[in-house]
């Protein structure tokens, strides 16, 4: 420890063998290294809405241990360092001051920890040097070693963890719960996944639990282990609750237990923004242990952290004229960069062969949207060329890809048929920003009822639709209705319908025995919609709908039109690029009466192979 003046230094390295990429979630979850080091829960004060913008008030939870400090907003760098400031206005020390550096090595990484010190009274102090030095320093060294030991194994934490205390008699409801569950999934492998994750995780990784998340590190498939975990919630083993996210900081900012509960006009205090539930972008589904299985703890240790806003890779917190150097990494894909004062933002596009060399200069006027191609380990100076102190960062455009939302869950079979009564109110007109609606029409019906005489026919126009349920339901799309022998479906993403009636089509159209009979033709188009609850129902309207619903019209036998919105959606380019072998691709202008653009320019998706020739 070093002393200058009234100001301590504390100086701690650890050689820890996994890579800082590797470390990162876990040393970034302050919130937990903070409960594991034995420090005291925190609350927000109310005076955190007046604080400046990004900057916090916070308390302890507890009277007896009562400090109150202002917390400067945490500026990181992903991977390779984070760090906060907390200036005390009531407590034993008057600053605090804390940065946390990864520096890759040839055997993993350097972990420097470096704590700055500015006690009230120098006095008091020397009692918690000695607590500081000789207690707090090997109980974090511990936490980091377990953390290091999960990221070079890939283990999640719970893993590692003993069992922890259930409510009395959980065990006894789990074994039946179990039984049932297994009877009506048929999933026994995620069930003992979920039932050993219930039991081992921590506290704080239990308040928000995202199925697909899970899924991705099981292994499993994310439509399984959704269906496992909505049986498991009607059995009582799990519980739901609906999270509306604000959709500048996103964090969740009401939580509700059902979906007639939500409303649709929300605020955030932090960002100071109106903004309104979309069913599409910002509201999700997360699970939880049910009471009667785990009590847990929603306290918190920690506000403002890097991991609670994982989708930002880097953030910092710049003064007039001052100006920043970052040290990140980035994967291919495209980010924005965007400051707590400015409208707009400026867009990254991460390639290997991007520039490597660039500034960002906050002014005073707002971001104007422009876009640059950049390398996966740019070189970036943000300085501050406005009047104000400012709170850049810099996020991933697309945040929560392992998020349940509602337009995905909403209308799918097994959520449905399990708990139908989970609708909105009736009356209430919900944004559904961005989906995608696909028609499926089965065009033989007449001719198969005719020739295979009725009662035949029905049960196979029947199984085709439970064929079309399981293969949307596998996509994570959504039946909202049937409407004679037309389909339509709710997908959260266009290339989610494309690849469902991809699958549909080689079902029914190919030479497989099931189906050569069925002549099936489908429509896909996505944008704006509006959701509501019509007789107990999620349903859809508005023009993205009936624009959907004309392309079916006019498709033929064995075609899928997509709209040209859709064909130029990035992932739907890629996809179709990579199945350039049986997705044959032609344009078309069609005539959409009634619309107002209505020269329509659409594409025909024909899945045929050509006929195969042999060359003598
Ligand atoms: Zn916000």
């Amino acid at each position: 420890m070093q002393q200058e003046g009234h100001l301590h230094l504390f100086t701690w390295s650890i050689q820890l063998s996994a890579s800082p990429e590797e470390l990162w979630p876990f040393v970034s979850d302050t919130n937990q290294i903070f409960r594991l080091l034995g420090a005291p829960s925190v609350k927000k004060t109310q005076l955190t809405r007046s604080a400046p913008k990004g900057f916090i008030e916070v308390t302890n939870s507890h009277l007896s241990s009562y400090s109150l400090w202002e917390q400067e907003p945490y500026f990181w760098e992903k991977p390779y360092r984070y760090g906060t400031t907390r200036n005390y206005k009531v407590g034993l020390i008057k600053q605090m001051k804390y940065q946390v550096d990864l520096i890759p090595n040839k055997d993993g990484t350097l972990l420097n920890t470096r704590v700055w010190i500015t006690p009230a009274r120098q006095q008091l102090f020397f009692f918690a040097k000695f607590y500081i030095e000789r207690v707090l320093k090997l109980r974090y060294f511990r936490i980091l070693r377990e953390y290091d030991k999960c990221s070079s194994q890939q283990l999640l934490r719970y893993e590692l963890n003993n069992p922890k205390t259930l409510v009395r008699g959980a065990e006894s409801r789990i074994n039946k719960i179990k039984k049932t569950l297994i009877e009506e999934t048929k999933r026994k492998r995620i069930i003992n996944h979920l039932i050993n994750f219930i039991k081992k995780a921590d506290d704080e990784d239990l308040v928000r639990i995202h199925p697909f998340h899970l899924a991705e590190y099981w292994g499993e498939k994310k439509y399984s282990v959704l269906n496992v975990f909505l049986h498991a919630a009607k059995l009582d083993f799990l519980d739901f609750n609906w999270d509306v996210c604000c959709p500048n900081c996103k964090a969740p900012k009401s939580t509700v237990r059902k979906l007639k509960e939500v409303r649709t006009s929300h605020y955030c205090e932090e960002c100071d923004l109106d903004f309104e539930l979309d069913f599409n972008t910002n509201t999700h589904m997360v699970f939880t242990p049910h009471p009667l299985i785990r009590k847990i703890s929603r306290r918190r240790y920690s506000f403002g952290e890097p991991n609670t806003t994982s989708h930002k890779i880097a953030q910092h917190f710049l003064t007039i004229g001052e100006s920043k150097y970052l040290d990140v990494k980035l994967e291919e894909g495209t980010y924005l960069v965007r400051s707590h004062n400015h409208k707009g933002h400026l867009v990254l596009h991460a390639r290997e062969d991007g520039i490597d060399t660039f500034s960002v200069y906050l002014k005073n006027e707002d971001f104007n949207g422009q876009e640059i191609e950049v390398s996966t380990s740019p070189n970036i100076t943000l300085i501050n060329n406005s009047s104000k102190k400012q709170v850049c960062f810099i996020e991933k455009k697309d945040w929560k890809q392992e998020a349940t939302y509602a337009s995905e869950v909403g209308s799918a079979h097994d959520f449905r048929s399990l708990f139908p009564r989970e609708t909105l109110k009736e009356g209430t007109n919900v944004k559904a920003s961005g989906v995608t609606m696909l028609f499926t029409d089965l065009m033989n019906s007449t001719e198969l009822y005719r020739t295979e005489g009725d009662e035949f026919a029905i049960g196979r126009v029947m199984s085709h639709f439970k064929i079309i349920q399981q293969i949307i339901a596998e996509e994570r799309g959504g039946i909202v209705k049937t409407i004679g022998d037309s389909v339509m479906a709710v997908f959260r993403e266009p290339v989610s319908a494309l690849k469902a009636v991809e699958r549909i089509q080689q079902i029914f159209t190919g030479s497989t025995g099931i189906g050569d009979s069925f002549k099936i033709k489908a429509g896909i188009h996505f944008g704006d919609c509006t959701t509501v609850n019509l007789n107990d129902r999620t349903d859809y309207f508005g023009t993205t709908v009936n624009i959907a619903a004309r392309l079916v019209d006019i498709a033929k036998e064995k075609e899928i039109i997509i709209s040209e919105a859709v064909f130029e959606h990035p992932d739907v380019q890629l996809y179709l690029n990579k199945k350039k072998e049986i997705l044959f691709v032609k344009e078309d202008k069609i005539e959409l009466k009634g619309f107002k653009d209505e020269a329509f320019k659409v594409k025909q998706i024909r899945l045929e192979r050509p006929p195969l020739r042999l060359v003598v």
